[in-house]
């Protein structure tokens, strides 16, 4: 049953920001995806909700080789954005692979960034044990089913995924998330947003409450770069990734002179691959170099008997794209 909360619509950002930091339990509602779900479920019993949907931060512009993505752009108008098909096809590849065309409709880039995890013990609240629900609980989903957990950047509190697939292609890309707070502005390259869980899962990311996702930008990839975004999953659509890779190669007669590499479904946030890459990059295209850049990355993996079988399947989605972004 949803508790009762203050509703207020914002109308501009800065009201929008002195609404939720002035209060610490007031949170932003966006397309309310993530959001309206776990309220049904009695996760979220926040005082108050500043909906942020008709702030002026819904766009696309092109600054030089990037892209700037206002953070109420919806998914799938970000995935109809024509540069995208020549200069980073794999972020609308992983767009279009996530959740459904209406999901898409209503979801925003920012929302996707800040998604929360769909961990089963997480969002049922009768379950006592969840670090990330309650700080010092325990971790159900340590000695219960777990397989839609991660595998790096996971320990015995919390083994909770960033099921992002945008965010993906977004790391690969080193994409930068512009925020405001009470402070003013500042940018945060996205592979920093998310902290590492360690003893504290509850505090997921570097951003000060009340803090506002405005804008991202996107670099685009050169010229000539090839990506693919490769989703492994129980079902063909509708369905969070078990394993998923985001890769782009420029090769220049037949060497890798560039690699951006991530992972999916296998972290506890979106997984930049730099040892994969520093494997790729100045040698020649073939399957065996791909499976050496998947054993470089995957090491160390925390893994229970559900989550095992994540650390082959994940290699094999890694070779398996680099295969086809090198043919
Ligand atoms: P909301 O639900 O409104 O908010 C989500 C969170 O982000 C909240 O904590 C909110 O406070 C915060 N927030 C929102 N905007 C901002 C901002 N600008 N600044 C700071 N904080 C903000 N995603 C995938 O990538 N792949 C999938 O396959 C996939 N499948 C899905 C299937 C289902 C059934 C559902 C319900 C979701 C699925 N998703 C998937 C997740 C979906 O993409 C996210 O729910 C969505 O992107 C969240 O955006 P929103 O605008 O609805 O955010
Ligand atoms: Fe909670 Fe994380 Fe454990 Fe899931 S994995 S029950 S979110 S502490």
């Amino acid at each position: 049953m949803i508790g009762t909360f203050e509703y207020v619509r914002a109308d501009n950002v800065a009201a929008a920001v002195a609404l939720v930091s002035a209060d610490p339990d007031a949170q932003y509602l966006a397309g309310g995806t993530t959001q309206v779900d776990l309220l049904k479920d009695g996760v979220l019993n926040p005082e108050r909700l500043v909906d942020i949907t008709r702030l002026p931060l819904r766009g696309i512009t092109r600054r030089g080789d990037a892209l700037v993505v206002g953070s109420l752009t919806t998914m799938e108008e970000l995935a109809a954005e024509p540069v995208l098909g020549a200069r980073a096809t794999f972020v609308r590849a992983a767009l279009l692979a996530g959740a459904s065309t209406q999901l898409r409709n209503m979801a925003t880039i920012g929302g996707n960034l800040m998604q929360r995890t769909r961990c089963r013990y997480f969002r049922d609240p009768t379950v006592p044990e969840c670090n990330k629900r309650a700080s010092g609980s325990g971790c159900a989903a340590i000695s219960g089913p777990a397989r839609m957990h991660a595998i790096l950047g996971a320990s015995k509190h919390c083994i909770a995924l960033h099921a992002s697939d945008l965010c993906v292609a977004l790391v690969a890309l080193d994409t930068l998330v512009h925020v405001q707070g009470t402070d003013g502005r500042r940018t945060i390259p996205l592979t920093q947003l998310y902290r590492v869980p360690g003893d504290r899962p509850d505090v997921e990311n570097v951003l000060a409450h009340g803090e506002l996702i405005t804008a991202i930008e996107i670099p685009l990839l050169p010229a000539g770069a090839r990506s693919e975004y490769l989703k492994v999953r129980d079902r063909a659509s509708y369905e969070f990734a078990l394993t998923s890779a985001a890769v782009a190669l420029t090769i220049e007669d037949g060497v890798i002179a560039e690699a951006r590499v991530a992972l999916g479904g296998i972290g506890t946030f979106p997984w930049r691959a730099p040892a994969a890459e520093e494997v790729l990059i100045g040698a020649g295209a073939s399957t065996s170099l791909f499976r050496a850049a998947a054993d470089a990355e995957i090491v160390n993996p925390f893994t229970l008997p559900g989550t095992a079988f994540k650390v082959d399947l994940a290699k094999r989605t890694l070779v398996r794209a680099l295969e086809t972004a090198a043919a």
